[in-house]
């Protein structure tokens, strides 16, 4: 397949383009919204067209899919440019600024008949797979309870728009909260009802949120802590299942890398977990691949980066009002 990237961005760069590749892929295209830089990128990357604008690029033609990771602001228009001319989408989380913007782009895509993706990798995690199958067998009977803790450092190169600038999307909770919303419903396999949470600044966030804490209701009565962070850089990451009959333990699974242990607990003892190693977007980049083929479905569609920004959203209003806020999946 030939790919045009929308964004000369760091995920480009360091998972999707290697990820492209893996699969024989040709990364025909870079659009920036800035030519110099369009151009640079392109030159480091050994990509051959460079463009100072996805109009220009998307007239040029010659790609089978757009991979859009821009800033946040841009992911809607973006797709919708990407789909009018023909070509299947994979968007960078979140999809959109809002709701209306998102289920316009999963819309569009429909009607055109392309496919449209979202890069939620974290389902394409071994590790996340093999919870889900434990969860799915009744390893830990009915499930209580879940806690994401997902508290991370920022590394100082991605210290720009995500903590200073609330217009093009930043925040922890458009950052990392979608993410724990796409894992939670991959993991149980059902939708929060409703949410609660507290916000706040503790040493990067300008402007917009560096840290959360929330909880969730789940249909089934299980509830959900969730914890993000842009400012820990020791508290490590971990998924905590707590059922009737068991405990599942996995640290250090919240993450790009195909690593991390998880352990199961029952009455029997304790038993280590084993799981896939394979990288995560190479995975998603097969899955993707694949339903372009019309084989299956991508691992994460629209819907479910609709329905991830559904919580992230909610998440960010019941910090903000203080009051507990029913997630919306109306419209
Ligand atoms: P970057 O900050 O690296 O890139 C985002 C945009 O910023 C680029 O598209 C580019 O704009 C501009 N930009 C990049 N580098 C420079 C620079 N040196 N000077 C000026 N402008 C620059 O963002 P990320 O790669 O971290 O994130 C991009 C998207 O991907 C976001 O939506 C994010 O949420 C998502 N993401 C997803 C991950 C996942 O695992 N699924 C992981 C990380 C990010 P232009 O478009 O004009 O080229």
């Amino acid at each position: 397949m030939r790919w045009g990237l929308a964004g000369a961005s760091t995920i480009a760069s360091e998972h999707m383009i290697p990820a492209f590749r893996a699969h024989g892929d040709e990364v025909s295209w870079v659009a920036s919204g800035n030519p110099d830089r369009a151009l640079h990128y392109a030159a480091d990357h050994g990509i051959g067209r460079a463009f100072g604008s996805l109009e220009e690029a998307l007239a040029a033609g010659g790609v089978d899919a757009v991979y859009i990771s821009s800033t946040n602001e841009k992911h809607a228009p973006q797709a919708l440019a990407a789909i009018a001319a023909g070509a299947h989408v994979l968007c960078e989380k979140p999809l959109a600024m809002n709701l209306a913007e998102a289920a316009d782009m999963v819309e569009k895509a429909q009607q055109a008949g392309v496919v449209f993706a979202t890069n939620h990798h974290l389902r394409c995690a071994g590790s996340h797979r093999a919870i889900r199958d434990l969860i799915a067998a009744g390893a830990v009977g009915q499930v209580l309870s879940m806690r994401v803790h997902h508290a991370v450092h920022l590394p100082p190169h991605l210290q720009g728009w995500r903590i200073n600038d609330a217009g093009a999307g930043g925040g922890v909770v458009p950052d990392i909260t979608v993410h724990d919303a796409d894992t939670v419903r991959f993991l149980l396999g059902e939708d929060p009802i409703e949410v609660t949470a507290l916000d706040g600044t503790s040493g990067m966030g300008e402007g917009v949120e560096d840290s959360v804490m929330s909880i969730w209701a789940m249909p089934s009565g299980a509830m959900v802590f969730a914890h993000e962070s842009f400012t820990h850089p020791f508290a490590g990451s971990a998924v905590e299942v707590h059922g009737t009959l068991g405990s599942i333990f996995a640290q250090g699974v919240m993450t790009q890398r195909p690593v991390g242990e998880i352990e199961l607990v029952t009455a029997d003892g304790r038993r280590n977990v084993p799981f896939s190693n394979h990288n995560l977007y190479v995975e998603g980049v097969r899955m993707f691949r694949e339903a372009v083929r019309g084989s299956g479905q991508p691992s994460a569609t629209g819907l479910d980066g609709i329905n991830s920004l559904r919580v992230a959203l909610a998440v960010r209003e019941a910090a903000r009002s203080g009051q507990r806020v029913a997630v919306n999946y109306g419209a």
